[in-house]
């Protein structure tokens, strides 16, 4: 049986990033820029103040201060989102407002604090208690970016920064590798929908909900096939409908019982078999193929099988498909808090809870590990990695644990 290392490098060999389209900006938040952003204007555009305050020569202030302050005439207002073609003389102020454009004649802003006012009779008077330096709270055109600049490299993934960045150098749409579109289908003749009452010998489909959750975690844009029944006729028949999108993740059916026909019906259906089972508990029976070129997942039936299958290879799958290269969890060094016997064969991802400590992680069980235990998932915030046939560890030791619910630039 393969390694998962083994597995994960096939799957993504098959795996290429779709075809970049224009977007609205507004839906382009961890996309991948497939264009070069080059700036249309200097921002700002014009010089402007930084400060609510008076808009002086700083000449005017040389050696003011709080017991000797410099009075100036006040000339008017300007707040922001105006202009004036008044000038700024020798012992005048214009009285500014952040944002608003520097008047001709003025080279630095007094702010509001260090300024009172000393109304007389006819014209308005401010007492300065600063000596303004030149250029003091002043924003100078251009001085965030300048006209012609690259400010966005092909490549990058729009944060917030990138996507205010974007709106303020005027780019209503962007190109960007666009959500993959993610059909995903459960198998299995016990399932019920959720809104079905649970009748005997049935249970209620999880995977369906759980697996179009991580799609949309990861930036997918999943649609759910509903339930297809342990029948090839069937199951083949909704698996064509489903090969018109760009990636298909089924659940169940791929195990070695009499009623596992998901791998016969990849077959007839002319798919070709790159990975069947892979050595990981939870998470054996996995099948990847690829069946008219489109890349099908075939997941494990079991609820926490089907979610650690997905983190290990549908989730890095679906980032190299948006043109991401960032594709692995991150991984940690913890200290276990208790004796841990999870030996097996295979590698072993265990569900556990990290918690940190005086900066030391320290690991716990999250429960019962048996592959139907979809509890202990919940209770968990890491998958520890056991290598093939390690162990007992004893409470102490130093293990690695993938950190399953990280914030991460995805
Ligand atoms: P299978 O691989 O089809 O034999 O499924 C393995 C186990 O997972 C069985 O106990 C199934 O009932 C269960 N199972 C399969 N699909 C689902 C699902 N969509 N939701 C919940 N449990 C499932
Ligand atoms: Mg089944």
């Amino acid at each position: 049986m393969i390694t998962i290392e083994e597995a994960l490098s096939t799957i993504l060999a098959h795996i290429n990033p779709l075809k970049s389209e224009y977007f609205e900006l507004a839906d382009c938040l961890g996309r991948v820029l497939a264009q070069d952003i080059t700036a249309r204007d200097d921002i700002p555009p014009f010089a402007n103040s930084a400060m609510d305050g008076f808009a002086v020569r700083a000449g005017d202030t040389l050696g003011a201060s709080l017991e000797q302050p410099v009075t100036l005439t006040v000339l008017e207002d300007l707040p922001a989102g105006r202009n004036t073609d008044t000038e700024v003389g020798a012992g005048q102020a214009i009285r500014i407002m952040t944002g608003a454009p520097l008047p001709a004649g003025a080279d630095s802003v007094v702010k509001v604090e260090d300024s009172a006012l000393a109304n007389e009779v006819g014209e308005e008077q401010v007492m300065i208690f600063h000596e303004a330096g030149k250029g003091e709270h002043v924003r100078l055109a251009g001085e965030s970016v300048k006209k012609s600049e690259l400010v966005l490299k092909s490549g990058v993934i729009l944060r917030p920064a990138e996507i205010g960045m974007l709106a303020a150098l005027g780019y209503p749409r962007v190109s960007v590798v666009p959500p993959p579109r993610v059909t995903i289908l459960s198998t299995g003749d016990e399932l019920l929908d959720i809104e079905e009452e649970l009748k005997a010998g049935k249970i209620r489909d999880c995977n369906r909900y759980s697996l179009a959750a991580m799609v949309n975690r990861y930036g997918g844009k999943p649609a759910s096939l509903g339930i297809a029944p342990d029948r090839k006729d069937d199951l083949k028949k909704i698996l064509s409908i489903a090969l018109t999108t760009d990636l298909v993740i089924t659940s169940g059916g791929v195990s070695v019982g009499k009623y596992d026909l998901v791998r016969e019906a990849i077959g007839e259906l002319g798919g070709e078999l790159l990975i069947d089972r892979v050595s990981m508990k939870p998470g054996k029976p996995l099948i990847f193929s690829l069946v008219g070129g489109v890349p099908v997942f075939s997941l494990p039936g079991n609820p926490v099988s089907v979610l650690v299958s997905f983190i290990q290879f549908v989730r890095p799958a679906l980032l190299k498909m948006q043109g991401k290269n960032r594709l692995r969890k991150p991984e940690v060094e913890a200290i276990l808090a208790e004796d841990c016997d999870e030996r097996t064969d295979r590698t072993h991802l265990v569900r556990v809870n990290l918690e940190m400590k005086d900066g030391i992680n320290y690991v716990r069980l999250a429960g019962p590990q048996g592959s139907g235990i979809l509890r202990s998932l919940v209770l968990s915030n890491g998958l520890m990695i056991i290598p093939p046939n390690r162990g007992p560890f004893k409470s102490g030791e130093r293990v690695n644990v993938m950190l399953t619910e990280a914030e991460e630039i995805e």
